[in-house]
């Protein structure tokens, strides 16, 4: 037997690693192998984040090995554009399968041979009734269902009409090939379950080799098994799939046995987690694709500006458990915040600029100032920052007469600019229409780096960028795709927030911000963080907002 090096401490504990830990203890199992089985149909969510983090992550601890295995097969539905989508996403998130790159369709030759193995066992028949006579003969969840006609074919004529419907001398829906189970089961899915579909298709991978398909029952566990996977982990709907998933590996020729078990999947407020409705949203161009930034798929997170490593800390803190529950966009949000605020160097960048104009700095005079990349970590190190006469600072750093509790810059008040020097607002520059155009400001020269000899103390710091040397860029502020905390495809168009996208153009970049790779998040200090597009190129640079400092949702949901 394998040793088995105790699991991290850090790793947590859930029902799944105390049945692996129980296995390997008793010796039941030698050796951890488990999958994550993406069906190709559309991109990854947050909720397959879940999947993948606990799949590759026991196998991690475990010292065993996780593979990613396609499940391709509807030909109808996927497309390679979803298979290299998922294989990017995984890899992004830090997971690696190796060699262990398999795909459901590459077990189609065996499937089919087994699918005559139970022909000859009489165990499988072919039936010509329509998928609704099947459906309608089914029975429900209290009363039996029906024997097909069809049901006491001989195993000659059977194994006959399977060769010819795998020829194509059938139309698509002309018969199926059912397993022979039992259609009084108090389980509907033992009621003869479908094992092989006529779909007259081109298949992303097997091309037009064949126009009959197996079922996504009849072909999971037995993938599994042909993998050696020991641990198959899937969401609580297959729950009832589970006896139908063992009658299987009881009764063909397979060379393991993997057990089933059943996590509860993840579920989110204020967005959706199913590739259906995604695709509805891509489809219906609420969003501009598949990797918008307001999508919860990986690749829109990415986008967005959302490390890895936060959507792998969100998987630990939510746990693995057995009942199904909805976590708060809040605790996502937490996670995202938690790293960012860890990882992203800082700043400066001015979102809405308004002018100022320092009199008492000589013209055409600059110096270079030391700005800290990192508060709490020195490894960061510091970067320039250039202070000239003309600056841009935020629009709302300003207010003429302000208001109570308002400390930033109005006429007469003194600020520190951050990283530079203290300011004080001797005279407001308006336009014919009333508008603040431009501040008129001093320095006092005594306080550079942002402290005053004398130990006199202002009230505010401030944010500001070089009117001269600063980048203009487009901000692309996001927020919650939906207002409503269940939306669904049929109220889309109630639940969608007309307000989850504000573009602001004009925005004043330091200019260090110009070399910052795509999708890396900073911190705009004050503002929040932010990363390049790739929509952003040289000269015309493009950021999106990755999210607020602080959760300013709550209150706007609030109608606050
Ligand atoms: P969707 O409804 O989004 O299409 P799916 O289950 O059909 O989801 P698959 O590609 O079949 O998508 O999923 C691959 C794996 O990810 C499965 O093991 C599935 O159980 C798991 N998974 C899918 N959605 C979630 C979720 N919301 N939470 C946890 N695991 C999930
Ligand atoms: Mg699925």
């Amino acid at each position: 037997m394998t040793a088995v090096e105790p699991i991290a401490a850090e790793a947590g504990r859930d029902f799944i690693r105390d049945i692996i830990q129980a296995d390997l203890d008793s010796g039941r199992r030698t050796e951890v192998i488990t999958r994550f089985p993406p069906e190709p149909n559309g991109y990854l969510h947050i909720g397959h984040a879940k999947s993948i983090c606990l799949n590759f992550g026991v196998a991690a601890e475990f010292g065993g090995r996780c593979h990613l295995r396609f499940d391709d097969t509807n030909p109808t539905k996927e497309e390679q554009e979803y298979i290299d989508s998922i294989e990017r996403d995984v890899r992004w998130l830090g997971f690696d399968w190796g060699p262990h790159l398999y795909y459901a369709s590459g077990y189609f030759e065996q499937l089919y041979a087994w699918a005559e193995h139970l022909i000859r066992a009489g165990k499988a028949y072919v039936d010509d009734q329509s998928q609704d006579q099947i459906r309608e003969t089914r029975g429900t969840l209290t009363e039996p269902g029906t024997n097909s006609p069809f049901r006491e074919r001989s195993v000659e004529e059977n194994l006959d009409l399977f060769h010819r419907m795998r020829k194509g001398e059938f139309p698509n829906g002309a018969r199926v090939l059912r397993a022979k189970i039992d259609m009084a089961s108090g389980n509907i899915n033992l009621r003869d379950p479908v094992l092989y579909r006529i779909l007259h298709a081109h298949h992303p991978r097997t091309g037009d080799a064949w126009c009959i398909y197996p079922s996504y029952d009849f072909t999971h566990g037995q993938s599994d098994a042909i993998e050696h996977i020991t641990h198959s982990i899937c969401t609580l709907e297959f729950e009832d799939h589970r006896p139908l998933y063992d009658w299987f590996l009881d009764n063909l020729p397979v060379p393991s046995k993997p057990h089933q078990y059943e996590f509860a999947r993840l579920n989110i407020t204020y967005t959706v987690l199913s590739k259906r409705v995604l695709t509805t949203l891509v489809r219906d161009k609420y969003v501009s694709g598949w990797d918008d930034p307001r999508m919860p798929t990986i690749a829109g997170l990415r986008r967005r500006g959302v490390p890895a490593e936060a959507l792998r800390d969100f998987a630990k803190r939510i746990g693995v458990a057995k009942a199904n529950s909805v976590v708060d966009m809040a605790m996502f949000d937490f996670s995202v915040r938690e790293v960012l605020n860890r990882k992203a160097e800082r700043r400066m960048a001015v979102l809405r600029p308004l002018k100022i104009v320092i009199e008492n700095y000589p013209e055409g005079q600059t110096e270079t100032l030391d700005a800290v990349n990192h508060p709490d970590d020195p490894g960061a190190g510091t970067r320039s920052l250039t202070f000239s006469r003309e600056l841009f600072v935020e629009r709302d750093d300003f207010q003429e007469t302000p208001v109570k509790g308002f400390f930033r810059l109005s006429p007469g008040r003194e600020v520190r600019l951050r990283w530079a020097y203290f300011i004080t607002c001797k005279e407001v520059v308006k336009d014919a229409s009333g508008e603040v155009v431009e501040l008129r400001c001093t320095y006092d020269p005594s306080t550079k780096g942002g402290n005053a000899p004398d130990g006199r103390k202002v009230k505010a710091t401030i944010h500001w960028v070089s009117a001269a040397d600063s980048v203009p860029a487009e901000i692309r502020v996001y927020n919650q795709l939906f207002k409503t905390p269940a939306p669904t495809p049929a109220t889309f168009a109630e639940d969608i927030n007309p307000q989850s996208l504000e573009i602001l153009t004009g925005a004043r970049l330091e200019p260090s911000l110009a070399k910052i790779p795509v999708e890396t998040a900073v911190q705009f200090e004050r503002q929040g963080y932010f990363c390049p597009d790739p929509d952003s190129k040289p000269g015309a640079l493009v950021f999106n907002r990755t999210i607020g400092l602080r959760d300013t949702w709550a209150k706007v949901a609030a109608g606050g």
